[in-house]
């Protein structure tokens, strides 16, 4: 009988595999942190050598994408595929498209994918991919050209039983559009093979919401147990993406107050309110002008600054941009300016110095639990593909709500640790682990 290696034996052999993937380390110690005492107190999981299989992605396909710019020069990019687990469903994950696109970034989230996939209770598996193509300043053409490329040599290697891409940051509806038509050209099927597609050819209603409207679900069942409401509530944002826009219309609708937004250059800081009007301008300029965030503080007289909006002073936060955007002073200014309470509306936004901070002093969530709204609706417009079927939005919208809620419920059942508020932490990684472990174990050694 195997015993289990310490975290330390187990993280130093993680590196020597993977070296320099600095971001895959930091998403695997987090969760072998939580899983390797459990492991010991669990022999049945523990004999299955499962931490050390599912820390091993099934497969990650790296390939060449070659396209040609407006001005006729060739371009080469390099995507990648990796399809990391499909012990309970298809592999399941977006396309990122952003500059700072590298294996190892690609990796951490298609591991955390694996956890966040279990816990909306959906048989999806675990899976993410990208490209270091930068889609800004590129024009519509280009960014066309570039998607049929990619999915010319994608299409191989995915499909509606396979592996199920999506979007991320840098593939909004325009591009999971460009990828889907490309898909069907070359394969001759109507199938859900990717999700996010546009309403009518597809997509399911209140995807384009899903990841932002959940994060406030989620941010509500936090605040409820600790017998909190949203109402009045400020609330400081980052990004001004997809997650953040949305996050920022719940929050809206249900009587808090987002004061801050911000993209790669800065971010406004409008103490008044970001009301409903003014998110209806930040919508064009974000997903139809494809502007700054800058330009808001120019239009409705607020600042706009440089760096991040951790120093402003707000009740609760959702950090929705981008990895590692939020560093332990950062997370201190947060907590001391009171702060009860974040959900993270981005994939690792916080360091690991800075989690470790916020989840001893305030209700944090992890984004494998709080961000799962948009996968699990992604899981809801799969569905509704395969029975040929269209949900209107108050079904949706009520089964994306209860779907955080149960995890919340399940983030409570294994986060407690006897301290003054749960370890969501710990709860999403356990919660999201047992029901893999278990199809592991069932399915034997593969
Ligand atoms: P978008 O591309 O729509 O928006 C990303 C936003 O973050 C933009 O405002 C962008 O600013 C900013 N940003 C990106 N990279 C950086 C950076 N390096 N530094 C500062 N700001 C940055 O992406 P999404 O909103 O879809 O995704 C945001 C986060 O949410 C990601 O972590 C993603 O993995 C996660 N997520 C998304 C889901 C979805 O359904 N879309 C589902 C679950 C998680 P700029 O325009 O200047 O680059």
């Amino acid at each position: 009988m195997e015993s289990c290696p310490t975290l330390r034996q187990f993280m130093a052999g993680l590196r020597k595999r993977n070296p320099g993937q600095k971001e895959f380390h930091q998403a695997v110690q987090e969760v072998a942190a939580d899983l390797l005492p459990f492991l010991a107190d669990h022999a049945r999981y523990r004999d299955q050598c499962l931490l050390e299989r599912l820390t091993e992605p099934d497969r990650v396909i790296s390939f060449r994408v070659s396209w040609t710019d407006d001005a006729g020069n060739v371009r080469a990019n390099r995507a990648w595929r990796v399809q990391f687990s499909n012990a309970i469903g298809p592999y399941k994950g977006g396309m990122r498209f952003h500059s700072s696109v590298t294996e190892s970034i690609l990796k951490f989230l298609g591991f955390e994918q694996i956890f966040k996939n279990s816990l909306t209770g959906l048989p999806m598996g675990g899976a993410k991919g990208g490209s270091n193509f930068n889609p800004k300043g590129k024009s519509p053409a280009e960014v066309m050209r570039f998607c049929q490329a990619l999915m010319t040599e994608l299409h191989h290697y995915i499909g509606p039983d396979t592996d199920v891409p999506a979007g991320d940051i840098g593939v909004g509806a325009r591009e999971v559009g460009y990828l889907f038509g490309q898909y069907k050209r070359l394969t001759h099927t109507f199938t859900g093979a990717i999700t996010g597609k546009g309403v009518d050819f597809g997509g399911s209603v209140g995807r384009t919401e899903a990841t932002g409207y959940g994060a406030v679900y989620f941010m509500r069942e936090m605040l409820k147990s600790a017998g909190q409401g949203l109402e009045g509530k400020t609330a400081i944002i980052s990004g001004s993406g997809n997650v953040a826009i949305y996050c920022a219309e719940k929050l809206i609708q249900l009587g808090a107050k987002p004061i801050t937004l911000s993209d790669s250059s800065g971010f406004i800081h409008d103490p008044d309110g970001i009301d409903l009007e003014k998110l209806a301008w930040i919508k064009d300029l974000k997903e139809v002008r494809r502007g700054r965030i800058s330009e808001y503080a120019d239009h409705f007289k607020c600042t706009f600054s440089p760096g991040r909006p951790w120093q402003v002073p707000a009740q609760i936060a959702f950090p929705s941009a981008t990895q590692n955007e939020l560093n332990a002073d950062e997370a201190r200014a947060l907590i001391d300016n009171g702060c009860i309470a974040l959900a993270e509306g981005a994939n690792m936004p916080c360091e690991a110095d800075a989690q470790h901070l916020l989840r001893s002093n305030i209700l944090y969530a992890p984004g494998k639990a709080s961000n799962a709204g948009g996968v699990a609706v992604s899981g809801l417009e799969q569905t509704q593909n395969a029975q040929r079927i269209y949900w209107a939005l108050p079904e949706v919208d009520d089964k994306l709500q209860t779907i955080m809620h149960t995890i919340h419920q399940k983030c409570l059942t294994y986060g407690q640790n006897g301290g003054p508020r749960p370890d969501y932490v710990k709860g999403a990684n356990i919660g999201g682990f047992i029901k893999v472990a278990n199809a592991l174990e069932a399915c034997g050694v593969v």
